[in-house]
């Protein structure tokens, strides 16, 4: 286990009980004796997350651009609230620190500098695919969404084939950039958790199946939301959208399956 490397300045004292300890050893493994916050000047607010406020942060050397999330700390009580939404940030962390795809949001590291625990993210613009949505609404291919849907899968394919279920796929968490690269953002407790029991229990397949549910879902809940994307593209690919929710888990497909569906694979693809 590498040795915690000394909190930058104006770091939080390390605390007394296992449960903050764990939370801390963790941050201070990443923090590096030259603080990385020093090297990115904190911006505009992009959005506000339950655990805490998301801004874009610009590198002072080379003026690219990252996400910087930033949590307030309060490790007083390990018990408290607050205590649990700090490590499942550290688990966010931990998870997304061994991911390395062009679809899943890149780690760049993370630190605690007086009471906030910073991650530093890629920077993903203009944002979610609900935005997406909401914005081109009218303008949605059948092309766009066989794109998006099949960077998804990749993505989704990379994370299963790594043990790691993602757990929260919706709209608000697949941000596309300006190329229309789609990434999974926002990994949090309860992937790691499944993991776990995924691999107690060896139900490999029918745990990681969860994410492909959610999807299906998602799909759905562009259904009921937006009628026009609805009437335009999803009826197209209804077919799809009904395997993706298909309930027995001996019929369910993985992602790696649904990469090979006509409606992903095939560009004339019908199903009215
Ligand atoms: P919750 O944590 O409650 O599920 P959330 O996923 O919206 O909500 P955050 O992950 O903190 O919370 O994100 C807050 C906002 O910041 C969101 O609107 C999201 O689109 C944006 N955001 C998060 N990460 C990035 C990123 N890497 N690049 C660009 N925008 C991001």
């Amino acid at each position: 286990m590498a040795h915690p490397l000394p909190l930058p300045p104006g770091a939080l004292s390390p605390p007394k009980s296992s449960a903050t300890s764990a939370v801390m050893s963790h941050i201070t493994e990443k923090a590096s004796a030259s603080s990385k916050k020093s090297q990115w000047q904190k911006g505009e607010l992009i959005g506000r997350g339950t655990f805490g406020s998301v801004y874009i942060g610009t590198n002072r050397e080379t003026g690219a651009s990252c996400a910087i999330k930033e949590v307030d700390i309060i490790l007083d009580d390990p018990k408290s609230a607050e205590c649990i939404k700090q490590l499942e940030q550290i688990i966010e962390i931990k998870v997304l620190h061994h991911l390395k795809h062009e679809n899943i949001v890149q780690y760049y590291g993370s630190e605690v500098v007086d009471d906030h625990l910073y991650i530093y993210l890629e920077y993903v613009h203009p944002g979610s695919i609900n935005r997406y949505v909401c914005e081109h609404c009218g303008d949605i291919t059948e092309s766009i969404v066989r794109n998006f849907t099949r960077q998804i899968l990749n993505g989704l394919a990379y994370l299963h084939s790594t043990n790691t279920i993602h757990r929260d796929i919706k709209g608000a968490n697949l941000l596309v950039d300006a190329s229309g690269v789609v990434k999974l953002a926002d990994f949090g407790i309860g992937k790691h958790v499944m993991q776990a029991d995924i691999q107690k229990d060896g139900n490999h397949r029918v745990a990681l199946l969860a994410d492909i549910w959610s999807l299906g879902s998602s799909y759905v809940q562009g259904l009921e939301q937006h009628p026009t994307y609805t009437r335009n593209v999803i009826f197209r690919g209804e077919g799809f959208s009904s395997t993706l929710l298909s309930q027995k888990s001996c019929r369910a497909p993985s992602a790696c399956m649904l990469l090979e569906h006509p409606f992903i694979r095939n560009a004339n693809y019908q199903n009215y």
